[in-house]
């Protein structure tokens, strides 16, 4: 028999997340006070969050104990399958090995519950009552919402304005959870009124939105924020995904030549890549390649500069070193919704530094042409976001084919695409467009970088 899926029992769960920190091949550069340019101190984000995920952002332990009640809550739907895709491969005709592991099976439809759930539990553990947040294509959203669901906090959700008009049906999704959404820029907070008021029509993007959230959380008592993506301790939550897929590979006989990612702010990609990047920055295996994909209408890591920037739009954030096309740069309305961000996370942006991982960017065009290729031989219907890695699969997938190389590939199914129908239509029938580098727009925002004395 030809096994296709590689599954784990609820005991094989791994009980631990992989933090990288101690591991690095050098310290990650300080978090800077947007006010004074020095290091900021738990204190300085107190108002933002709780101090449990304040101590994980800068934690140099190597594995951190995931609490019993969030194991419990992961268990509706982890550990998620490793699959093997043996009709793409078939299909491409290639003697590359190609697995992929399936984070669609969450109820929100994507990897994002594995931190939303974290979060959620340690908020409440500290009496926080409401969450505020941002959300770019409604995932994050649509996981924050059922996290404060099953804690019993309440939700507030800024929804970029395109994606709020092009997806009504995740604002069902979290409104059926329980959260409160708006469309972002809104006329709630100050920081979405100056956007509104400089351009009445703006598309929104995922730093205006983050404005907006962080104004909610940092002016209200019972309010902390939260955020999907980007951060230290989000990206280390997502690691439960790498540790099971190197189970599963292991549990196949097999270890990826090869582990791929797409990456908008890096959280899918690095809880694939992590616990790999381990065995390769520790474990000897020097040869495995690591790699992001991300679109070309959002270059960061392949166009942008490595600086100290603003995680968001209007400059409330504190400042980070990371691959950034600057902070007022806001990327077309390409249909990846999760993948339109000025930034990348810190950690990404310093591995990338480190050449441990590299990246290749991608046109929508080619990306769709990939997630139909995937939807016809393997049946899944995948996220537009997941969809990027795909196309640098299928790619490699060639390449090994072209160079007659056995090559094993291991990539992040990130989610899946029932919501983004929409963006199949428009690809169908032939009216999706690519975007060109906007490279005067990234010049233009690289200018109003701030000035750091580092
Ligand atoms: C949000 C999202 C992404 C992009 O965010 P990362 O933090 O880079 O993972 C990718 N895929 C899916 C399905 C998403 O929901």
């Amino acid at each position: 028999m030809e096994e296709t899926k590689i599954t784990l029992s609820e005991r094989e769960m791994p009980g631990r997340w992989y933090n990288i920190a101690p591991d690095l091949p050098a310290p990650l550069p300080p978090v800077l006070h947007p006010g004074t340019g020095k290091p900021i101190g738990p204190q300085d984000l107190a108002p933002l969050f709780p101090m449990e995920l304040i101590k994980q952002e800068v934690s140099q332990e190597r594995y951190l104990d995931i609490p019993e009640e969030v194991q419990a809550i992961y268990r509706l739907w982890r550990p998620t399958p490793v699959y093997r895709a043996r009709r793409l491969e078939r299909a491409l005709d290639t003697p590359a090995h190609i697995y992929y592991k399936y984070e669609g099976v969450s109820p929100a439809g994507s990897h994002k519950p594995n931190t939303a759930v974290a979060q959620a539990y340690y908020n409440k553990q500290e009496g926080v009552k409401r969450l505020a947040t941002e959300t770019g294509a409604g995932q994050w959203g649509s996981a924050l919402a059922l996290a404060c669901q099953f804690f019993g906090l309440e939700c507030k959700v800024y929804m970029v304005k395109v994606s709020y008009q092009q997806k009504p049906y995740r604002r069902i999704l979290m409104e059926t959870w329980g959260a409160k959404v708006v469309a972002s820029p809104s006329q709630d907070t100050q920081a979405g009124r100056k956007v509104l008021a400089q351009d009445p029509s703006s598309p929104g993007s995922l730093g205006i939105a983050i404005s907006e959230a962080v104004e909610d959380a940092a002016t209200r008592d019972d309010t902390k924020y939260s955020l999907g993506s980007v951060l230290n301790h989000v990206l280390m939550h997502q690691t439960i995904i790498g540790q099971e897929a190197r189970l599963q590979i292991e549990k196949a006989g097999e270890y990826p030549d090869l582990v791929v990612g797409c990456i908008g702010g890096g959280s899918n990609f690095s809880g694939l890549m992590l616990p790999f990047a381990q065995d390769k920055l520790k474990g000897g295996r020097k040869e495995l390649r690591l790699v992001a994909v991300e679109p070309e209408a959002a270059p960061s890591l392949t166009r942008g500069v490595y600086a100290y920037d603003f995680g968001d739009t209007v400059g409330l954030t504190p400042l980070v070193k990371m691959y950034t096309l600057g902070h007022t740069f806001v990327p077309a309305a390409i249909h990846a919704g999760g993948l339109r961000y000025h930034g990348m996370a810190p950690l990404i942006s310093h591995l990338y530094a480190h050449k441990v991982i590299e990246c290749v960017a991608v046109h929508q065009r080619p990306v769709f042409e990939a997630a139909v290729q995937f939807a016809r031989t393997e049946g899944i219907i995948p996220a537009p976001e997941s969809a990027h890695a795909i196309r640098t699969v299928i790619d490699e997938a060639l390449r090994a084919k072209q160079a007659g190389q056995r090559k094993t590939i291991l990539f992040n199914l990130s989610g899946h695409g029932h919501f983004d129908l929409g963006a199949y239509d428009a690809y169908l029938s032939g009216k999706l467009e690519d975007y060109a580098y906007p490279k005067e727009k990234v010049e233009e925002a690289l200018k109003a970088l701030p000035k750091v004395a580092v």
